[in-house]
């Protein structure tokens, strides 16, 4: 029996353990080591039986008077038993578990931990983890610090703390150091096999945390390292266009525009320009708040690839904003007489020969034979950035042609923490700032109580000012893509309130809609021949209608702060004041006081890393499909830790230093 042998080696663990523990995630022996407890019992404080107070914890050691099992009036089983040390008894009850009176016969010593309480108007230890005392064994369900693993159906905490105490006792010797002793050091960490002994076993919280940092630290330092030899890996084996301009050829464009770029534009501008000269493609993500202005430099990059004669597939994640694209590009590049088509499922391929900048959606990336005279490929609004996507292309492409260089541009504010770990092999700008000139947009968080009274101001505002609103509804399934569910409720909605405010048009929008019926709608709401567009949460991010300030956002508990913030930036494009209303269907202060933030004016970034802190990543980004992984042991709160494993992965890959990972450790 080795570390790296499976489970079922284990003694104890047949075919159905085996299978339970798969379903944590545990398949070796070692991966039972590395199942690090969430939380600790603290069993440190003893006592005799007579010194016990109620709302004590504590353990117990004594002896089993008398154990039997009761039916209670309901028809369920206690055990109540009778516990004596040299000081007195006390009572001991259990709550349906009648193998107990088996497993705790009468003389047998035991030890008891929990807490004391009352039943029947006695003194009495309620529902205490309990185990048989051994010679020469040490408890470890009943003393110090007990850990409490994540559980899954069928595995307790208790059955894992015995198998992984004894794996530890025949094992922990052979676990081998996978860090050189300098980083241990330097990092302040512990030594691998005091650290899985810590959070085992630990002698204190302290100690505890100890072992956990170094686990986690083991964790991300993987991840660093993995993204940096993925990023390797696109330098050395991908060959790209090598691009030349005049840069005043580039300036002629940029001042044709009818703004001045940001500052943040024209760093991003650089920074893309100088990849596209490289000889290796571009592998870049454009991060910008909604509004920051990302297509514009999309488009001075696609501009340099057509002074080079090469083409620009740009993606949308849906048919209308393509169309929207595809009219902003065309706008824009009219001047300079660049041939701009968007992309249906019409348009045959001998088209595109002719066109410089060819829009569609993302489903363009499982066609073959488009990208052999691309140059650059932006891919809009993508939540899952990157590795599968590359894939694709690379597929497409063929391994002899040149790869395109690659732009990825999101909405979704990702922290810190959360790029440097996961998108390590992506270069970064972000668009820290909003073109200057954009008014802020007044927020209100409306609780249910205050909602007629807002709805009818929202009737007043349309029908005075002539403006336009989206209506919102709420997100049913934790889900990337739209479900029926989602489109039912949106269907729902837009008949109620149709039927509540008959002065108002409405229209319905959602991705079940054909393509046809959903550029109609868009169209009417462009047109202003719609007051308010009731939409579902996943349906066209990034829509741009200067005449709609209005946003209203139903059911707003179930969204994180950054993904109300998105939908919030869909409005306030134009002149006009812009208002977001958000309601609530809780008036729980907790609710209310998080969706309060919003008011505050605080920009995307600051909001995510608000929800991370207070909800964590999956909530971040609203859905869990985003393909964000789990971290097993390291948690997105580890800022320090994800740092320092981010420096050390870059140390340890720049010696040509080939870590012994969990994976491959013994
Ligand atoms: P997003 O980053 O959300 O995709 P867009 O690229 O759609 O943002 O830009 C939003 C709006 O801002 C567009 O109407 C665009 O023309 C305008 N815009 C972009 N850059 C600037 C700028 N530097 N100054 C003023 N307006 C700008
Ligand atoms: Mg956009």
């Amino acid at each position: 029996m080795y570390l790296n042998s499976p489970v079922e080696e284990l003694p104890l663990v047949g075919p159905s353990y085996a299978r339970r523990l798969n379903n944590l995630g545990i398949v070796s022996i070692k991966d039972l080591l590395y199942h690090v407890p969430h939380r600790y019992l603290d069993f440190r404080v003893s006592s005799p039986v007579r010194a016990a107070a109620p709302e004590d914890v504590l353990t117990i050691r004594g002896k089993v008077v008398s154990i039997k099992n009761q039916y209670t009036r309901s028809g369920r089983k206690i055990q109540i038993g009778e516990v004596e040390d040299a000081s007195g008894k006390i009572t001991v009850v259990w709550f349906n578990q009648p193998f107990l009176v088996r497993v705790l016969f009468p003389e047998a010593e035991i030890s008891l931990a929990g807490k004391v309480g009352f039943f029947s108007g006695r003194k009495a230890l309620i529902s205490p983890e309990y185990e048989l005392i051994k010679q020469g064994k040490t408890s470890i369900h009943t003393s110090g610090l007990v850990p409490i693993y994540p559980e899954t159906f069928g595995l307790s905490s208790k059955w894992l703390r015995g198998r992984i105490a004894e794996t530890l006792a025949s094992l922990g010797s052979t676990i081998k150091e996978t860090l050189p002793l300098k980083f241990i050091k330097s990092e302040g960490l512990i030594p691998l096999t005091d650290a899985i002994h810590a959070v085992h076993h630990p002698a204190s919280e302290d100690e505890a945390e100890k072992g956990r940092q170094r686990l986690a630290f083991d964790e991300l330092l993987e991840l660093q390292l993995t993204s940096i030899s993925r990023k390797a890996g696109w330098k050395n084996n991908q060959t790209g266009h090598t691009l030349a301009f005049e840069e005043s050829d580039v300036d002629k464009f940029i001042d044709s525009l009818p703004f001045a770029l940001t500052a943040s534009q024209q760093s991003a501008v650089e920074e893309i320009l100088g990849d596209l000269t490289r000889a290796w493609p571009m592998n870049r993500l454009l991060e910008g708040d909604v509004g920051s202005g990302k297509t514009v430099v999309a488009a001075i990059a696609a501009f340099v690839c057509f002074i080079n004669g090469l083409q620009t597939a740009v993606m949308a994640p849906t048919q209308i904003l393509a169309q929207q694209h595809y009219e902003t590009l065309q706008r824009i590049f009219k001047p300079f007489k660049l041939r701009v088509a968007l992309i249906t499922s019409g348009l045959v391929k001998k088209d595109l020969g002719r066109t410089d900048i060819f829009v569609g959606t993302h489903a363009l990336l499982n066609k073959k034979g488009l990208f052999e005279n691309v140059g650059l490929v932006v891919i809009d609004e993508q939540h899952r950035f990157g590795v599968e996507q590359r894939a694709l292309l690379v597929k497409q492409v063929g391994k002899k042609k040149l790869m395109p260089h690659i732009l990825t541009m999101t909405a979704t504010p990702i922290p810190r923490t959360v790029a440097l770990t996961l998108y390590g092999d992506l270069d970064l700008s972000v668009l820290k700032e909003l073109p200057g000139g954009r008014q802020k947009i007044t927020t209100w968080i409306v609780p249910p109580a205050k909602r007629p009274k807002a709805m009818t101001w929202v009737k007043d505002e349309i029908l005075k000012d002539k403006v336009q609103a989206f209506l919102i509804c709420p997100l049913i399934e934790e889900s990337d893509k739209e479900t029926m569910q989602s489109v039912k409720a949106a269907a729902k909605e837009y008949a109620e309130q149709k039927k509540i405010f008959s002065e108002l048009s409405f229209g319905l929008i959602h991705g079940k809609l054909s393509g046809k019926d959903k550029d109609r709608v868009m169209s009417d709401f462009r047109k202003g021949k719609i007051d308010v567009l009731v939409a579902t949460p996943v349906v066209e991010v990034g829509i741009d209608v200067a005449n709609a300030t209005i946003m209203l956002i139903e059911g707003s508990e179930r969204f994180g702060l950054a993904q109300l913030h998105q939908l919030r930036g869909r409005v306030g494009r134009g002149e006009k004041k812009s208002y977001c209303l958000i309601f609530s269907d809780s008036a729980a202060p907790r609710v209310l006081t998080r969706l309060a933030a919003l008011e505050k004016g605080i920009s995307g970034f600051e909001l995510a890393e608000l929800d991370l802190s207070l909800r964590g990543p999956g909530e971040v980004f609203g859905t869990r499909q985003h393909g964000f992984p789990e971290l097993k042991i390291a948690s997105w709160q580890d800022t320090e830790l994800i740092q320092k494993a981010k420096r050390v992965a870059q140390m340890l890959s720049d010696k040509g230093f080939v870590l012994a990972t969990k994976a491959s450790m013994v």
